[in-house]
């Protein structure tokens, strides 16, 4: 996706959508009443017949006349976003998007950014119309044997009152870029199945983002987890065909002497419970069992597409989890690479088998923070329920931090 930024007359620029915004008294934004005035009214006409409310999300498609800039124009209700803030703005910029993205167009100019929303600024309302284009027209296709385009919208521009065209919305736009790419990679990643996306594929794509981005890429082999004792991880991958990878993947973009920020990622990709054999119902999803490590790929990603002054360190310990006659059996007791011995009563609890010895690992960084994110569904449906993803720490400052970056609007 594409993204630009611009102050021209939105309704005065050649597109296939152009987006206008409707408050919820009927009253129509600036660019909204441009447009009503370049199309002889009929914007407004609309909103008093009662074709489209204001209310938050609704939307109404209007087809624009031949010799107008704009082929058709999607009016989307705001709501009372000026007022009662993010949650009506972020439901509007969704449905909006969600509307571009089912279009046959190829771009799109959206206003959506100019209109004021409680306590957020015209950089964060750009991050928000940004992502909200990026989720709505991902698809995952790559291993579809007829590809052909559902979502072909690739161009968006946002317009903006020239004063706000600052060096912060530029870095909102650059930044949310960056973002949503990383997104994609790490969709891309937990998309594809276990037969193709096994250790050594994950290990292959981080020496891609070495050469696209710049990081440095570090895999270790089975025999070298064996010289550093990773007997805890390596339990769990005696029972595949594939062998197990160990990924580092790391950006410096501090001095070195700057502790670095460690993202371990769960990167078990496929887990089938081992001899504590899953029920086969489902089961299929358990090639998402690597999404942890997906999103350390995203994040090293844009991490290093931003260049930010960061030392981050990426670290995704990779394997399967299968029925075999060497796999591990419920009794079994492993030596981790911490020295702790461990016994495994229920084979299907591996992530934290393979993840112990790369928090073990982590600590020859002296990390001023690790952030470890796994697929520890099983535990954290059963402490929290369905909805709930759990975030557990033993410092509350770096909690509180997680939770405000991790919540949109
Ligand atoms: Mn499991
Ligand atoms: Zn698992």
């Amino acid at each position: 996706m594409k993204i630009n930024l611009t102050s021209a007359d939105p309704t005065s620029l050649k597109t296939d959508c152009l987006v206008v915004g409707i408050l919820d008294d009927g009253r129509l934004t600036a660019s909204a009443k441009k447009a009503d005035k370049s199309m002889g009214g009929i914007i407004q006409r609309l909103v008093d017949d009662g074709d489209i409310k204001g209310n938050s999300g609704s939307i109404l498609m209007i087809p624009c006349h031949p010799n107008r800039p704009a082929r058709r124009l999607l009016a989307v209700g705001l709501g009372k976003a000026h007022e009662s803030g993010v949650a009506e703005y972020k439901r509007a910029v969704d449905s909006a998007a969600s509307a571009l993205a089912n279009l046959p167009i190829r771009n799109a100019t959206v206003t959506l950014a100019e209109t004021a929303v409680a306590d957020r600024d015209v950089s964060e309302r750009l991050r928000l119309l940004a992502s909200a284009v990026c989720d709505a027209t991902y698809q995952f296709d790559q291993t579809k044997s007829t590809k052909e385009s559902k979502r072909p919208l690739a161009r968006v521009t946002f317009s903006v009152s020239s004063r706000a065209v600052s060096a912060r919305a530029r870095r909102a736009i650059r930044e949310s870029q960056a973002i949503s790419n990383g997104v994609k990679l790490a969709r891309d990643l937990s998309n594809l199945p276990g037969n193709i996306c096994t250790p050594s594929y994950l290990a292959a794509q981080a020496r891609k983002l070495q050469r696209s981005h710049g990081l440095k890429v570090t895999v270790l082999d089975e025999k070298r987890m064996e010289k550093l004792k990773m007997g805890s991880l390596l339990s769990v991958s005696q029972g595949s065909r594939q062998p197990a990878k160990f990924i580092i993947i790391e950006h410096r973009g501090a001095a070195q002497s700057e502790r670095p920020v460690v993202l371990v990622g769960k990167g078990l990709t496929f887990d089938a419970g081992g001899i504590s054999l899953k029920p086969a119902a489902g089961m299929q999803e358990m090639k998402y069992d690597m999404c942890g490590g997906a999103s350390v790929f995203g994040a090293l990603s844009a991490v290093a597409e931003l260049d930010l002054p960061l030392n981050v360190i990426g670290i995704v310990p990779s394997s399967e989890n299968l029925p075999d006659g060497a796999a591990n059996k419920p009794g079994d007791i492993v030596t981790s690479m911490s020295g702790k011995t461990i016994e495994i009563l229920n084979t299907d609890a591996e992530g934290r088998l393979i993840l112990c010895d790369a928090l073990t690992y982590a600590e020859r960084y002296k990390p001023d923070a690790i952030v470890d994110i796994a697929t520890l569904t099983g535990a954290c449906v059963i402490a929290l329920g369905h909805p709930a993803s759990g975030v557990f720490s033993n410092d509350d400052t770096l909690a509180d931090q997680l939770l405000e970056i991790a919540v949109v609007g």
